[in-house]
């Protein structure tokens, strides 16, 4: 079924970091490009973790429902820097190239050790079958640790995700497994060989110091990386400005995104997302979308 869409506002709305059931998002492909088309995004980057499998359903929704979306392929993969998980989203990519499934399937195997593990210290704590619990959510998709708290909320271990995460997920609590991701480097090599921009999702999550934040983003831009988010949701208007001059500084791109995983009172799919001056936007060489709008990758 075909509909006429009017859209409210002139601007192009980029939303470049988005979950679907493919990782940790509670919307399936379709239903997260229906939401994005509903809430006015005319640009979307599904962005699961460390797996592409989410693009060929997306895809297929909107060419289907001629949804008037530009879909970009993405990724977020989790790696490793000096004992902290940075996530770097890659943009633009060819989703089949060899680099990048060799690189995603690594990242499975470890996912999956890790998961074992996590597994193993619940039970040992007296907190059984969650590895069965943490597969049946993730539905033969990738699991991630969003699944293990899901599953203690609904056995009652907890009355929120948040709460698990803190008492039993975060560094230093019984299921914390220390993670073996990729380094940042293999990670942008992967993004750039599968012809994608490389960008370092929510640089102001990882409770860096200043220090080490700015050390992050030189060792990023060092290892060739092509730009950084500095827009997300929930975010003060000073955040901002001083993530645009970390970037202008070292001449990295800026992007932005909602992170969306599910419906929540504070994130939404579009939603508060805008650049300040000042920086150049990651899309600035991407083609202008059109309507019906292509899949942007870069198999062109
Ligand atoms: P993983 O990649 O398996 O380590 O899972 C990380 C994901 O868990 C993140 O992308 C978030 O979606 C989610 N997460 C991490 N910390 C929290 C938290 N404190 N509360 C809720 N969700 C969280
Ligand atoms: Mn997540
Ligand atoms: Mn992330
Ligand atoms: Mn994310």
């Amino acid at each position: 079924m075909t509909g006429t869409y009017v859209k409210s506002s002139l601007l192009t709305i980029y939303d470049l970091h988005s979950h679907t059931t493919a990782s940790d998002g509670v919307f399936s492909p379709a239903e997260l490009v229906a939401r994005a088309v509903a809430m006015g995004v005319d640009v979307l980057a599904i962005t699961d973790h460390d797996t592409v499998a989410g693009l060929p359903a997306a895809r297929r929704a909107v060419s289907d429902g001629a949804l008037p979306l530009t879909l970009v392929a993405g990724v977020e993969i989790s790696t490793l820097w000096q004992n902290h998980e940075i996530h770097i989203v890659g943009l633009g990519i060819d989703a089949e190239h060899p680099a990048m499934a060799a690189l995603l399937a690594a990242q499975r195997e470890k996912r999956l050790a890790r998961a074992r593990t996590i597994a193993a210290r619940l039970e040992h704590a007296g907190i059984a079958n969650a590895w069965e619990g943490a597969n049946r959510l993730a539905e033969d998709e990738l699991v991630t640790r969003g699944h293990f708290a899901r599953y203690l909320v609904s056995i009652g271990v907890a009355d929120n995700v948040a709460k698990v995460f803190k008492n039993y997920l975060s560094q230093g609590k019984t299921g914390y497994v220390p993670p073996q991701w990729c380094t940042i480097e293999e990670a942008v090599r992967a993004v750039q060989q599968a012809g994608g921009q490389a960008v370092v999702a929510h640089p102001g999550r990882y409770r860096l110091s200043a220090k080490w934040l700015k050390r992050l983003l030189d060792h990023f831009a060092a290892a060739g990386g092509d730009g950084m988010e500095v827009s997300l949701c929930q975010q003060t208007p000073q955040e901002k400005t001083v993530l645009a001059g970390y970037a202008r500084e070292r001449g990295l791109l800026a992007s932005q995104g909602s992170d969306f995983h599910q419906p929540c009172a504070w994130i939404e799919l579009g939603r508060k997302l805008w650049l300040p001056g000042g920086v150049e936007p990651i899309w600035r060489d991407w083609p202008v979308a059109r309507d019906p709008a292509p899949v942007m990758s870069s198999e062109g």
